[in-house]
């Protein structure tokens, strides 16, 4: 078989699984590589507006998505996209963080939004060694010990009540008076006997030798320098695209969210997007699919027309034949695909 995909999709969110389900039941060579499963969804327990479902886990859900497009024929590998560049014959080239490199017809990004880091000494290296940008899912491992936790505005609200119910004690680290406006919810965070309010704060370093040890704050009034012994550090400072590694064949917005038309096209040839990663008013999970879809579709044209082939699409609702399905429904099986 050719080293050359169809199509290669970066990102297995929703709307990365999405357009594989539809490149690959196309017929399409497909492959996406991911970080991991889920993406955003997977961190958040129950999804009550995806039609279909009146409630449902964001990873059961994007689970199903998966299965899906794996029934179809889509490939996965779990890695990080860091280098994406066209050759001189008009394929894509990706290069991944542990160093393979993949080619494609066309590409398809729908690497999301990922957690914003703060950008100081020690995070990157302590990154899952007790700096999580993710308390809903790591919290529970610092039960009864001291943490600190740097958040404010809308992400605070969550991390703080969790933090409140598991940890010894939180640091809480913001850079204004009050990390949220609600008086009410600070009574309650003040009342848990919980939180170290640190206001006017900022973050220097995250210290430790193989895990966090500790945290080296500023008060940015006095200018006092501390070093806070914790053993984690969560960072809730909100999402942001990052889509650096492919400015050079996009147009981004001032968010850096890539700008697409409506049949998911960026502004490179071949080159598609879908999802958060997007300029998209509203980040949902039902229209990081819906965008997904789009840009199969047209990802799908746009093979068919490099390979000098009818390159029209306008529905696809024909039915193709999933391997084990006549069987399973003879035998009296329920099929859920
Ligand atoms: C806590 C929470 C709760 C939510 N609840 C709801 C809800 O109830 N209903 C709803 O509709 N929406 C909800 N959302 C929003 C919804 O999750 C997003 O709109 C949706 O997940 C976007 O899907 P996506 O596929 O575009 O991106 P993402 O979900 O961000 O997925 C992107 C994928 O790309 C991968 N990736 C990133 N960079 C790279 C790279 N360089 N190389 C390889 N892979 C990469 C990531 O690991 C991830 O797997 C929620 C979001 C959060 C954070």
């Amino acid at each position: 078989m050719s080293d050359v995909y169809d199509v290669i999709v970066i990102g297995a969110g929703i709307a990365g699984l999405s357009a594989a389900v539809y490149t690959s039941r196309q017929g399409l060579r497909t492959l996406v590589i991911s970080k991991d499963i889920g993406g955003q969804l997977s961190l958040t327990d129950e999804i009550q507006n995806y039609p279909g479902f009146l409630s449902i886990g964001g990873l059961e859900l994007v689970r199903k998505v998966e299965q899906q497009a794996r029934t179809f024929g889509a490939e996965l590998v779990f890695d990080e996209v860091v280098k994406l560049d066209k050759d001189s014959d008009g394929l894509f080239v990706i290069s991944t963080a542990s160093g393979d490199e993949y080619k494609s017809i066309a590409v398809i990004l729908a690497f999301g939004k990922t957690p914003r880091d703060l950008g100081v000494p020690g995070e990157q290296e302590l990154k899952g060694k007790g700096v999580s940008y993710c308390t809903i899912c790591d919290a529970a491992l610092y039960k009864g010990q001291d943490v600190a936790l740097v958040s404010w505005g809308e992400p605070a609200y969550e991390a703080a009540e969790i933090l409140m119910g598991v940890v010894n004690r939180f640091y809480w680290v913001f850079p204004g008076s009050k990390p949220v406006p609600d008086d009410e919810f600070m009574g309650m965070v003040i009342n848990s006997g919980k939180a170290v309010l640190l206001p006017n704060h900022e973050v220097l370093e995250i210290r430790g030798k193989g895990r966090v040890e500790s945290v080296v704050v500023r008060d940015r009034v006095s200018k006092e320098v501390k070093e806070i012994p914790v053993k984690a550090v969560f960072i809730e400072i909100g999402y942001v695209a990052k889509t650096d590694f492919v400015k050079h064949l996009v147009k981004l917005n001032e968010k850096g969210e890539i700008i697409i038309d409506e049949y998911g096209r960026t502004s490179t040839e071949g080159l598609f997007a879908a999802g958060d990663v997007c300029v998209t008013p509203y980040k949902q999970a039902i229209i990081a699919a819906a965008q997904g879809v789009i840009a199969a579709l047209t990802a799908y044209s746009y093979v068919m027309s490099k390979k000098g082939k009818e390159a029209r699409v306008t529905a696809d609702w024909r039915k193709i034949n999933i391997p084990g399905r006549e069987e399973g429904k003879r035998k009296g099986l329920k099929i859920s695909i």
